[in-house]
């Protein structure tokens, strides 16, 4: 763990200015049922069909508070290293809008149910920075309006109302839209892994708020904007790009920033007001009269902690030191756990323990993904399972097959689901290792090519390639690309003589 870079980037011309962002994510909680009722949670049911009266906002209904969800919560808060309290409490944040029949929003403020978290985002290479987690709370999501389904006419989809979110609070640590984009990645990931949160952008249940400002470096924090819901990895780094932009120019003219809301708009690039930013005591704050303070033993808390699976941080420092694989790699094989897994799975197969792992490693993040990517599956979906693949691997590492047969034989596999080792014999794949054959096939080449030949004598020895390629196109592919080196090297050493 390398200690923060110093600055954020600079972004002034004549005079610098140090950006500083801090990000407040809804992260919305996998639960089949409502954080105050038993009305589901199911993503794109019918409009209006999943409301229960509390949810409606119907007078005299009392909310019951879900325990499932506030494990969720728990599990949450101890996977970002926070202080899980022993006694929070929910209130009411009033305000009026269509979605939100109640008037009011429950959530927590006076007391969260979780503070003082931290995530370590990494960049290439492993440098590390830490970035601090103010706290978690517990609260309510709002229905949906649609205002794009009527000429003049809004419509409310309430199946929303009442889900559990967990709103997760960064301090103003992150410094560029790139650590924006990590940060947010790496929040993604850690959710997935436990299960509290499906993390999914396109459908909503992880939104984005983007807390932004400029300082001279060093100097106090600046007057931020807030830009809601940016709802992709893309349009985050444009608005905050644009954002910067706007409140360079407006202090480089010696003009105030105002503390705002603000929208972004994808199709125009820019970001507009939406409202001047309200203050707590706007939403006139109170404990909610209806609901408990929720109270955790703590003897509890710990067997959640006890219950929590491997973190991907966790895993991909064993995937380093067990497997011996580069920070790039663990990184890639651990950021989402279906990929760990399936790696994981594989690793059980492999017949040599110490180059298995590498070769399976770069095959997962090479063809594999390619091929899943190409034909826009998920890992799950795959032909090819952790068994057969590794059952590849081992044909490599055994030098039944040359790495790139093993290309060939890795296509018929994915198309037939058939053994390797059976495509390998039907399709008359296997190595040829008869150093006799291959001797004569290279001193063929050789023969063949007698300008090259002097042209590598003379200090081209990237020709020595060359010859290889050759001598192993003409034994059809299937030529042990190591023997053919070792040949090669004898005789062109032996002709210079
Ligand atoms: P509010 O509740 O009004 O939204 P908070 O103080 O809880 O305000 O901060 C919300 C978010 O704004 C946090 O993620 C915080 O890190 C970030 N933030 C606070 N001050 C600044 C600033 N000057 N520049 C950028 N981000 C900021
Ligand atoms: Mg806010």
């Amino acid at each position: 763990m390398t200690s923060p870079r110093p600055t954020g980037s600079s972004v002034g011309t004549s005079t610098s200015w140090e950006v500083v962002i801090g990000l407040e994510v809804h992260a919305q909680i996998v639960s089949n049922s409502k954080l105050f009722s038993s009305a589901s949670t199911q993503f794109a049911g019918p409009p209006n069909t999943q409301v229960s009266f509390v949810d409606g906002g119907f007078p005299g209904q009392l909310p019951t508070l879900n325990r499932f969800c506030v494990e969720q919560a728990v599990r949450t808060g101890l996977a970002l290293d926070g202080q899980v309290h022993t006694v929070s409490s929910f209130d009411r944040k009033n305000y009026f809008y269509a979605d939100l029949p109640t008037g009011y929003q429950i959530s927590q403020f006076f007391h969260p149910i979780m503070t003082g978290g931290h995530l370590d985002i990494e960049f290439d290479h492993g440098e590390s920075k830490r970035i601090r987690i103010n706290r978690l709370h517990l609260e309510q999501d709002a229905g949906k309006s649609f205002h794009d389904q009527h000429p003049h006419k809004s419509y409310i989809d309430l199946n929303r109302a009442g889900v559990g979110l967990m709103e997760i609070v960064s301090e103003p640590d992150l410094s560029n839209a790139e650590e924006a984009i990590l940060y947010l990645k790496k929040l993604r990931s850690l959710l997935r892994a436990i299960g509290s949160c499906n993390a999914n952008m396109e459908e909503g249940n992880f939104r984005a708020d983007v807390n932004i400002s400029l300082r001279r470096p060093g100097g106090a924090l600046g007057t931020r904007c807030e830009i809601k819901n940016v709802n992709s990895f893309k349009f985050i780094q444009q608005a905050i790009a644009y954002e910067i932009d706007r409140q360079k120019t407006l202090l480089e003219a010696s003009q105030p920033v105002v503390q705002e809301t603000r929208l972004y708009d994808p199709s125009l690039g820019e970001t507009r007001s939406m409202r001047s930013k309200e203050e707590a005591h706007d939403y006139r704050y109170f404990p909610d009269p209806d609901l408990l303070p929720v109270i955790l033993e703590p003897s509890w808390i710990e067997e959640v902690r006890a219950s929590l699976p491997e973190l991907p941080a966790a895993k991909q420092k064993r995937f380093m030191e067990t497997y011996g694989l580069v920070y790039y790699e663990a990184h890639l094989l651990t950021e989402d756990v279906s990929v760990a897994h399936f790696f994981e799975d594989g690793i059980k197969h492999l017949d040599d323990p110490v180059a298995g792992p590498k070769l399976l490693s770069s095959w997962i993040l090479g063809d594999f993904f390619a091929k899943l990517n190409k034909e826009n599956l998920s890992i799950d979906a795959s032909p090819v399972t952790p068994s057969m693949l590794a059952a590849l691997i081992s044909l490599i590492t055994k030098e039944v097959i040359s790495g790139r047969i093993a290309k060939e034989v890795f296509i018929h596999m994915w198309e037939t689901q058939k053994d390797p080792l059976q495509i390998v014999e039907l399709h008359n794949l296997v190595q040829i290792d008869d150093k006799s054959l291959i001797q004569e096939t290279a001193e063929k080449v050789l023969a063949d090519n007698p300008d090259m030949v002097a042209e590598y004598h003379q200090g081209r020895d990237k020709l020595f390639g060359f010859f290889v390629g050759q001598t192993i196109k003409q034994l059809g592919g299937k030529a042990n690309p190591s023997l053919v080196n070792s040949i090669l090297k004898t005789l062109l050493s032996a002709d210079r003589n």
